[in-house]
């Protein structure tokens, strides 16, 4: 009870309110119990850890561990506020390797439930038992002496009937809960994990060696086809994983997985890396779909942001932005060079039209368990490996090889509608749009001419002069010597005209006005960009586009030749830096099965 007395109005809260206060940060929702309850298993080197849940944690939530357990004078000390094994001094605080640190997970989670326990350590003859309601004094009994510990949480919020109407559906909380052990599942393949749902086996993912396995078991759709690998280091960080192939990205934003040292974080910096490494790689309105793992030494991140730990903070956010952004553009490149096979055809249940890539994003359910699966600690998994210094590969991003392609691959075919062109690459049919084709093209050239310091510029015949209003001309006037620098010479010619006078080498005719309508907009927008390189490529883009041949032009046979084997080499981007299809191509296996000669 809270009073106040004639000298001061500022009292010192009870243990209980405080610990109330405490619990609403940590436990949100019964998802969050079972998020606190598998972080101390995972903490106890567990090995197989079981979540069995009734009406979606509502009614109650067990946890079983196999871990190290805790002893008779240990697990009544574990409900004590900011009791922790985990931190012994303020130093270590800024180098956590463990989930847990805080030591309020128990506390708040007693204080607002029932709560049952029963744990013993392995040499121990007899276990613990320790029952609390409410966050009262546990009461101490004998136990058989299990292996690990059991943690049972019934009546949630029995003593909040506020925090208790917030509380969505059944449905939802389990859903919440299925995420939550997903998210733990893919942070720690070397742990077993089950999910028991009113007494249904909804999740079962045996430990198995690699993150690759892990991913496969929750999103075995993911894993197929679908993604291509990331692996990228520098000193002290490390990232990998998967993300979507740009051919198969979706509206979707499932999943979108981020691990910072094996916690499951937001963090927008990592966000708005990840969709600039994909930049136009990914068709207009797409999501970038990923799980990705970043391993930082615990000195450089803090995860003591907010209670939950759901967010962290970076010491280099700069260099972290730097290390997601060009893993994710190397990979890309990787993967359209390097594989060879047209990354259209990979999939089998693709529809014909190529409009239609119905494959479902959403997680599988793994329930059998593959033989001999391996026994990798979770230890093991979240250290930053000592080679990790060796790793940093992207010195200069933009010296992607160009690849020679044979012209044997390639056999032009023919135009349609003067837009389209018709061509066989190895054994696929292959429908190219002229233009995003082509403009696909200068794009990469003006690219790597730009990263590689070597943008030379060619004087036009005959220059063009454009009229513009007075503040156009003053923005162009503006950048003129930036501009000059991408090998863009524009002369002001009176008030409000501008003479184009020479281009960079290698785009040859361009459309003065339409580009210098686009160019002023991307200029527009220069002030708030954020890097060079978000300034240098939409001018690039609009380069390209508007020196790109256009729809409507007749192409004979060898100019058609040519623009597939460049377009080829430049790595078979599937979209025009706007992010417009360039390539639609069937395998000469979906074309046996459109005409039925499969098995003939
Ligand atoms: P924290 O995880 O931040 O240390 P908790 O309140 O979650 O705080 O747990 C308090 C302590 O109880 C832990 O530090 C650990 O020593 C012990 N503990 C909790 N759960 C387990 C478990 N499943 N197995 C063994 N020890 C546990
Ligand atoms: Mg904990």
């Amino acid at each position: 009870m809270l009073t106040t007395s004639s000298s001061g109005k500022i009292r010192i809260l009870p243990g209980d309110v405080v610990s109330r206060i405490a619990a609403g940060e940590v436990v949100e929702r019964p998802a969050a119990v079972v998020k606190e309850l598998i972080e101390n298993s995972v903490d106890a080197q567990s090995r197989t850890i079981t979540v069995e849940i009734k009406d979606g944690g509502l009614a109650s939530i067990r946890v079983t561990d196999d871990g190290e357990g805790m002893s008779r004078a240990d697990a009544p000390q574990a409900f004590e506020r900011h009791a922790t094994s985990k931190l012994r001094s303020d130093q270590d605080l800024w180098s956590i390797r463990s989930m847990g640190f805080r030591g309020e997970a128990l506390p708040s989670i007693a204080s607002v439930s029932n709560v049952r326990l029963f744990t013993a350590m392995q040499a121990d003859s007899v276990g613990t038992e320790l029952q609390m309601r409410g966050g009262a004094t546990p009461q101490v009994l004998d136990a058989p002496p299990i292996v690990g510990t059991r943690i049972e949480v019934t009546d949630l919020f029995r003593n909040q009937p506020a925090r208790k109407k917030f509380l969505k559906s059944v449905p939802t909380e389990s859903s919440h809960i299925t995420r939550v052990v997903q998210q733990a599942a893919l942070a720690w393949p070397g742990v077993h994990f089950k999910l028991i749902s009113n007494g249904q086996e909804t999740l079962n993912y045996p430990a198995v060696g690699t993150d690759r396995d892990r991913i496969g078991q929750v999103y075995p759709r993911f894993m197929l086809d679908q993604t291509v690998p990331v692996e990228a280091g520098q000193p002290g960080a490390r990232l990998s994983g998967v993300i979507v192939d740009p051919n198969h990205a979706k509206a979707s934003r499932i999943p979108q997985e981020l691990f910072v040292n094996r916690r499951p974080v937001r963090s927008p910096a990592v966000s708005h890396a990840i969709a600039e490494g994909y930049d136009s790689f990914l068709p207009k309105g797409q999501s970038p779909l990923f799980v990705l793992f970043l391993e930082i030494d615990p000195d450089r991140v803090d995860v003591n942001v907010h209670p939950s730990k759901r967010e962290v903070r970076f010491a280099e956010q700069e260099a972290i932005h730097q290390l997601v952004r060009r893993a994710v553009r190397q990979a890309l490149s990787r993967n359209e060079t390097v594989t060879g096979e047209p990354v259209v055809s990979r999939g089998t249940s693709q529809s014909i039209a190529g409009t239609e890539l119905s494959r479902s994003w959403f997680p599988a359910q793994a329930t059998s368990p593959p033989e001999g699966a391996a026994q990798t600690g979770p230890r093991n998994v979240s250290s930053v490996p000592p080679g990790a210094a060796d790793q940093l590969t992207f010195v200069n991003e933009a010296a992607e090889p160009y690849v020679q392609v044979s012209s044997s691959e390639v056999m032009a075919l023919g135009q349609l509608h003067h837009t389209y062109l018709v061509v066989q690459v190895g054994s696929s049919l292959t429908i190219l749009d002229q233009h995003t084709v082509h403009e696909r093209v200068l794009f990469e050239r003006l690219y790597r001419a730009w990263v590689a310091r070597g943008m030379a510029s060619q004087p036009l015949l005959i220059p063009e002069s454009v009229e513009l209003s007075a503040p156009q001309a003053a923005l162009l006037q503006r950048y003129q010597s930036d501009l000059e620098k991408l090998g863009l010479e524009l002369e002001p010619f009176g008030m409000a005209a501008v003479l184009v006078r020479s281009v960079p080498l290698g785009i040859g005719a361009i459309d003065a006005p339409a580009f210098l309508q686009d160019l002023l907009e991307d200029l527009s927008l220069w002030g708030q960009a954020s890097s060079l390189e978000e300034r240098v490529r939409p001018v690039l883009a609009s380069l390209a586009c508007h020196s790109a041949v256009r729809a409507g032009r007749l192409m004979g046979l060898p100019e058609i030749q040519q623009l597939t084997e460049d377009w080829l080499a430049e790595g078979k981007i599937q979209t025009c830096p706007h992010g417009r299809r360039t390539v639609f191509q069937l395998t000469e296996g979906e074309l046996e099965k459109l005409f039925g000669r499969v098995g003939w």
